[in-house]
């Protein structure tokens, strides 16, 4: 993967990535209140310290940047070309600690959602495909399935 953002947008990025609130976040939020739906933010009592907990379905949602949390085949996740080692090993903490909140939600039964970074943004510039999106994860909530990633 290229590295073609500039050294202001990846600091951007990386800061974005850390916070509580980010704008992907916010945005996904809103939406799925205006779908009617009500839910505990940054929620700590669940592995994991979901994005969004939706206890009505027992749902935890993570909104995952692709940069950090290592989405795989997107454009996003590139690698820094300089202090490679230590984005690789910070890289492969991330992932291994999503898979362990993964398996842990599993075993506890709760549903897990993972919605990417990039696919936010282009719900955020489509709106057909953020209509598509939300039909999907409506449709994710009220069934049996326990795990999706959009
Ligand atoms: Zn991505």
């Amino acid at each position: 993967m290229t590295d073609r953002l500039t050294s202001q947008e990846r600091s951007k990025n990386m800061s974005a990535i850390k916070s509580k609130d980010t704008k992907p976040e916010v945005y996904f939020r809103k939406k799925l209140f205006s779908k009617g739906l009500r839910y505990r933010k940054n929620y700590g009592k669940v592995s994991g310290h979901p994005d969004i907990f939706i206890a009505k379905y027992n749902t935890a949602i993570f909104v995952n940047g692709c940069f950090w949390h290592r989405h795989q085949n997107c454009k996003y996740a590139y690698t820094p070309k300089s202090r490679i080692d230590f984005w690789e090993k910070k890289f492969e903490t991330n992932v291994f600690r999503d898979l362990t909140v993964k398996q842990e939600l599993y075993s506890q039964k709760i549903k897990q959602l993972v919605v990417w970074e990039c696919t936010i943004k282009r719900m955020m510039k489509f709106s057909d495909y953020e209509n598509e999106l939300l039909v999907r994860v409506m449709d994710f909530l009220v069934s049996e399935e326990m795990y999706l990633e959009l």
